[in-house]
């Protein structure tokens, strides 16, 4: 029987290669969303892939939304948390608002949505977790005081619980992507662009299906001896 995917923040941007790429290799995926209907609808429409909205800061509505997607897809054993905010600013203007906000969604959300399928991973002895991290977690990134230190937080917590499931059959790794052109970073402007590519010793931004195929890997029963692991993805712009 096919396995069940949830992703977080499956329907735009990074998630939204994730959830096709896992949907074309055959996993029953569910992908959630925050608020934008409109978006959510066109991608339900155009992949096939079903579509549920809940806010992953909010641990009620993650504890419900997780029943709802197991009783229309089946137990969730792959957990990709990829919704993810930024509230950018220099520390020293930066509201508690502004810090609030990302840890909330970024951090928060790894409590909120594990929580409720662990036990069940740990019950049939097979899980995949996957947390989305940032290159800003590993390095630190200025303006983003609040970003790096929720994605620094995603990669400590990938690591502890990596060590209470590894003999429960239940990986648990994070990835880090570097500079991906999704719409945000393709709205910079160009001259912008070319600054930050110029950063990159690969030498171009990196694409969405990039980490669609790691997330596919890790998924798979052949990553099964890695766990507790952060894979770096971002085009040699920080080797950690
Ligand atoms: P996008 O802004 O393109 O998409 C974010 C997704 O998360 C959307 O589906 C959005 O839903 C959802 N989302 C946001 N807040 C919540 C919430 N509170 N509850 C539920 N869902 C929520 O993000 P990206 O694709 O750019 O980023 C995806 C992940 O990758 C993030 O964790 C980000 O930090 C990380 N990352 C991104 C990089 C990049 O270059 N883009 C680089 C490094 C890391 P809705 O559509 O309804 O708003």
């Amino acid at each position: 029987m096919a396995r069940t995917a949830l992703v977080t923040g499956g329907t735009r941007g990074i998630g939204e290669a994730i959830s096709i790429a896992l949907k074309k290799a055959g996993y029953n995926v569910a992908a959630t969303y925050a608020g934008n209907d409109e978006k959510a609808q066109a991608f339900k429409a155009d992949h096939g892939v079903a579509v549920f909205k809940w806010d992953v800061g909010d641990p009620e509505a993650c504890t419900a939304g997780v029943a709802k997607v197991e009783a229309e897809l089946g137990p969730v054993d792959i957990l990709v948390n990829n919704a993810g905010i930024t509230r950018d600013g220099m520390f020293h203007k930066m509201t508690f608002d502004q810090w609030r906000d990302v840890m909330r969604t970024n951090l928060d959300s790894m409590f909120t949505m594990t929580r409720p399928v662990i036990d069940g991973m740990r019950e049939r002895g097979f899980g995949r977790i996957i947390n989305i991290t940032s290159i800003n977690g590993q390095k630190g990134q200025m303006g983003q005081a609040n970003y790096s230190a929720a994605k620094a937080g995603v990669i400590g917590f990938t690591k502890a619980l990596a060590q209470e499931n590894a003999k429960k059959g239940i990986t648990v790794n994070a990835i880090a992507p570097g500079y991906i052109a999704t719409e945000m970073v393709m709205a910079v402007p160009e001259k912008v662009r070319e600054s930050i590519v110029a950063t990159i010793p690969v030498g171009r931004l990196g694409e969405s299906d990039e980490i669609a195929d790691a997330v596919l890997y890790l998924a798979g029963d052949k990553a099964g001896f890695v766990t507790g692991s952060t894979l770096t993805i971002n085009g040699g712009q920080y080797i950690a």
